[in-house]
C-alpha cells in the first residue's frame, strides 16, 4: 500500500525551496564522473565553490523544481594508499560530514556493495542519509537484476551511461534536501569551478589513454581560460611523474596527444556549449604525488602531520 503523502508535499506554498550538499562517493570506476557529467548535461550550472570551503570540490549544481543540489566529488575515500590518497581521504571525510545527502555509487556488475561505513572504515557515522546506488545497470541481464533485488533491496538502480533511472534519482535526492533558500544563484556560472571541471575532463581523457598503473600519476591544470573569446581559448597542462609517462601520452610523432586534445576538446565544447581551442601540453613534475607543495597546488588538503 502506498503511504499517504503529507498534505504539504502536494500543496507546498510557492517559495519553499530545498537546497544542500550532495557528496558522491564510490570506488574508482564506479561511474561517479559519468553520473556527474550526466547531471551536468541535463541541467546544471557550474559555479564557484563556497569561499569558506575551498577544500570541498563542488563539481556541479543542479537547480530544478525548487530544489538545488550542490554536488561534490570525494576522490580518495575508498583507496587510501599513498600520501596523495591520505590527503584525499581526509578531504573526503570532511565532505561526508558536511553533506546533506551521501550518494554511494557502486558498480552493479560487482554484486551487492559492502556498506559504505564499512568499506570506508568510517568510525563516526555522518548525519546525512546514505543513498546506495547501483550503477551500470545497463550491463546486467534481466535474470541477474532479480538477484540484485534480493541481495540489495534498498539500492537504486541507474545507468549513468544511458541515463536510465537518473531522473528518479535526482527526484529522490531533492526530496531529502533540507528546506533552505538556494545557496547559489540559479544560473550562475563561475569560471573558478568551470576551470576545475575542464581540467577534470582533460584528466579523464588522458586516463582513457593510459593503463591501470599510471592514472594516479596524472594531474591536470588549466593555465589559461579565455571564456569571452571565440573559440574559447583554453591552455591546459597534463602533469605526469616520469619522462616515460610523458612519452606514452605524447605518442609516436605526437599522434596520441593530438587524439587526446581532439577528444577532450569535444567534451569541453559540449560542457561550455561553445567552440573551443584547446592548447594541450604534457609536462613532467617529478614525483609530484609525494610532494606536499604539488599536492596542494592540485587542490589536495594534507593532514597536518603529513605536511613537509
Ligand atoms: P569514476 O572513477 O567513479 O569516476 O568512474 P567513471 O565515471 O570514470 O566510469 C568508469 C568507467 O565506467 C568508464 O569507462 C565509464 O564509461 C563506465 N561507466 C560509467 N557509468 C556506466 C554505466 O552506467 N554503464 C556502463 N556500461 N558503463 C559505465
Ligand atoms: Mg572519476
Amino acid at each position: 500500500m502506498m503511504p499517504e503523502l503529507p498534505a504539504t508535499s502536494a500543496t507546498a506554498p510557492a517559495g519553499v525551496t530545498h537546497a544542500g550538499m550532495v557528496a558522491v562517493v564510490g570506488k574508482p570506476n564506479a561511474g561517479k564522473s559519468t553520473l556527474l557529467n550526466r547531471i551536468v548535461g541535463q541541467k546544471l550550472s557550474i559555479t564557484s565553490p563556497k569561499p569558506q570551503s575551498t577544500r570541498t570540490r563542488v563539481v556541479g549544481i543542479h537547480s530544478a523544481n525548487g530544489a538545488q543540489m550542490i554536488l561534490t566529488d570525494t576522490p580518495g575515500l575508498l583507496e587510501p594508499r599513498y600520501a596523495l590518497q591520505k590527503a584525499m581521504r581526509r578531504t573526503a571525510l570532511e565532505v561526508l560530514h558536511e553533506a546533506d545527502v551521501i550518494l554511494y555509487l557502486a558498480d552493479a556488475s560487482e554484486g551487492a556493495p559492502t556498506p559504505l561505513l564499512e568499506a570506508a572504515a568510517i568510525e563516526r557515522p555522518p548525519r546525512a542519509p546514505v543513498v546506495t546506488v547501483l550503477n551500470k545497470i545497463d550491463m546486467i541481464p534481466p535474470s541477474r537484476r532479480d538477484q540484485l533485488d534480493i541481495s540489495c533491496p534498498d539500492a537504486r538502480r541507474i545507468s549513468a551511461r544511458t541515463g536510465e533511472g537518473v531522473a528518479q534519482l535526482i527526484d529522490e535526492i531533492a526530496s531529502r534536501l533540507p528546506e533552505s533558500p538556494f545557496l547559489f544563484p540559479e544560473e550562475e556560472i563561475g569560471t573558478q569551478s568551470l576551470r576545475f571541471f575542464v581540467s577534470e575532463l582533460v584528466r579523464e581523457t588522458a586516463l582513457e589513454q593510459l593503463d591501470e598503473e599510471v592514472p594516479y600519476s596524472v594531474a591536470c591544470e588549466v593555465e589559461e581560460f579565455r571564456e569571452a573569446s571565440r573559440p574559447v581559448y583554453i591552455r591546459a597542462v597534463i602533469y605526469v611523474e616520469r619522462e616515460s609517462q610523458k612519452g606514452i601520452l605524447i605518442g609516436d610523432g605526437g599522434a596520441r596527444i593530438r587524439d587526446m586534445g581532439r577528444s577532450a576538446r569535444l567534451k569541453i565544447e559540449k560542457l561550455l556549449d561553445a567552440p573551443v581551442y584547446l592548447d594541450l601540453w604534457v609536462k613532467v613534475l617529478a614525483n609530484w604525488r609525494r610532494n606536499a607543495r604539488s599536492l596542494e597546488r592540485f587542490g589536495f588538503t594534507l593532514p597536518q602531520d603529513d605536511r613537509a
